[in-house]
């Protein structure tokens, strides 16, 4: 087992790690691009707006243009329920626009729980003594790896770290290319984890290119909150994460790295949602401004319970909680206002909530997550607060998702094909933002679906999802020659018929 470093002299290693050069020639006189009283004064700005002007918003959400700060604030003041099922549907209507019937999904693999901040929501806290501590080595993350290509059957993993010098950029590297190098042989082919994405700390641009190189997918870094001083109240000030601006401007440097696809996302329950939706909002738009390019994706995870934290200790710690219903408008009004980006809504939640807001919006999800340090390996199939961040709140497998979705008429995509046609970064936007992504997509959703119930479904899963296919196979025969080319119609009945055969990662 690797000795891990415990003693990190809080100070240097904080004068190592931030390079203020690679942040502050972002701000404006010292300030970074999230205005807390503009955005509360935008919210607080005016009354319930008319139903006429929430629909003119709404044509523009159709049309998949950005909305700004103003807009996205006047549909935040929406009241009347009739006027909300609207925006709920109209969501739903984008979302299929964009991405089609499918849900793509994922793995977290969590390979590290030391960290050195102190975040107070957080169970890898470094002042919690009651958590285990591990470090996976290499050996054990290809382990990791083979349990979730090989018994489970994803295609894509995002992989976690906490934030500690024994989990550089190096050991992150290292990371992606052990569980790139997994292939695990199935009931009718093989396995493997074709993208590897990344939720790890703020690096500086020289580590990022390390992880660039070795063919990193989505750099993902949360904010936790927008809000400053509630930031500064749950990260304390002699940590790395204390620094506010050094995690905001991550994605510049992952940007600056060669790093196209970044993911944001939030913490929600640390302050008032509608302030953090509005915080998303201003990030998306600072990277289109700046880079042309917006997240790939956006997540929304809510506060749970976690080791040892204090934050829940403390006598108003439910202030900011969000409750089911506003959950369901906060999905709601990212898909607005951010129409063609990726939401992700985890198994941190419930089945009843994943359900209800995987149809107003989210395009990923994760299943048969387990969250423990080498936990898939280990396949203990129980949680233990003190082994993992938080608790899970949906622990059903990928077999039971993908059977729910397909009794809905969803069809699981586990495409990657986008990514290694180089359709990532400003490309991936464009095709994205005109609708034309989700053709490739239903064609590689056929295929990858083809490959996952032919080697990992019961009989009566495969006997679910052949219905799916079916409809599919029959919408893209329809759209042959207008939508698709009777060229690109016969490749993939050809690649259909192959991977029946046993061959696999066939991709449009
Ligand atoms: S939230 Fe992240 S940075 Fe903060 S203590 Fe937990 S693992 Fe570390």
């Amino acid at each position: 087992m690797h000795q891990v470093n415990e003693k990190i002299p809080a100070s240097s290693w904080i004068n190592k790690v931030i390079k203020p050069e690679e942040f502050e020639k972002y701000l404006d006189n010292g300030k970074d691009f999230i205005d807390d009283d503009k955005i509360w004064s935008q919210i607080n700005s005016s009354e319930e707006p008319s139903a006429e002007r929430v629909r003119e918003i709404l044509a523009k959400s159709f049309d998949i243009k950005t909305l700004t700060t103003e807009e996205l604030a006047t549909l935040i003041k929406v009241k009347d329920p009739a006027i909300w099922q609207e925006m709920y549907e109209m969501a739903s209507v984008i979302k299929h626009k964009i991405y089609d019937n499918r849900i793509i999904t994922f793995a977290p693999v969590y390979c590290s729980n030391h960290c050195v901040n102190n975040c107070l929501y957080c169970g890898f806290r470094s002042d919690n003594t009651h958590e285990k501590r591990e470090r996976l080595s290499m050996e054990q993350i290809k382990a990791e790896a083979e349990a979730i290509a090989g018994r489970v059957g994803h295609k894509r993993v995002i992989a976690v770290f906490g934030e500690h010098p024994d989990t550089d950029a190096d050991y992150i590297a290292d990371a992606i290319k052990s569980i790139y190098e997994v292939s695990v042989k199935t009931r009718k082919g093989h396995s493997e984890i074709r993208r590897v994405n990344i939720n790890a700390a703020p690096l500086c641009i020289d580590d990022l290119r390390k992880l660039h190189e070795v063919g990193i997918g989505t750099y993902q870094v949360f904010q936790e909150t927008y809000h400053h001083d509630t930031y500064r109240k749950v990260h304390p000030a002699n940590t790395i994460k204390g620094n506010y601006q050094w995690r905001l401007y991550v994605h510049h440097r992952a940007y600056a790295a060669g790093i196209d696809d970044v993911a944001i996302g939030c913490l929600f329950g640390l302050y008032d949602w509608r302030f953090e939706v509005m915080g998303l909002l201003c990030h998306a738009h600072e990277l289109e401004q700046r880079f042309g390019v917006g997240p790939h994706t956006i997540s929304f995870p809510r506060i749970t319970q976690a080791s040892d934290s204090p934050l829940f200790k403390g006598a108003d710690h439910q202030k900011y909680f969000v409750s089911d219903e506003d959950f369901k408008k906060i999905v709601t009004l990212l898909r607005l206002a951010v129409p063609y980006t990726g939401l992700i809504i985890t198994a941190r939640e419930s089945k009843k909530v994943r359900d209800d807001v995987l149809f107003v919006g989210c395009t990923q999800t994760d299943a048969s997550t387990v969250i423990g340090i080498g936990g898939y390996a280990k396949n203990t199939g129980k949680q233990n607060i003190d082994e993992q961040q938080f608790m899970l709140g949906d622990t059903r497998s990928l077999e039971e998702l993908v059977h729910d979705l397909a009794k809905r008429g969803v069809i699981t995509s586990f495409c990657t094909a986008g990514y290694r046609c180089g359709r990532t970064g400003d490309q991936i936007m464009d095709l994205l933002k005109t609708g034309h992504e989700k053709h490739f997509c239903k064609l590689n959703a056929i295929l990858t679906y083809r490959e996952w119930l032919d080697d990992f479904a019961s009989e009566e899963t495969k006997k679910a999802g052949e219905e799916v296919i079916r409809k599919e196979i029959e919408e893209v025969k329809k759209a042959t020659p207008t939508i698709f080319s009777k060229k690109l119609y016969d490749l993939t009945m050809s690649y259909y018929e192959r991977i029946s055969n046993g061959e696999r990662d066939l991709y449009i």
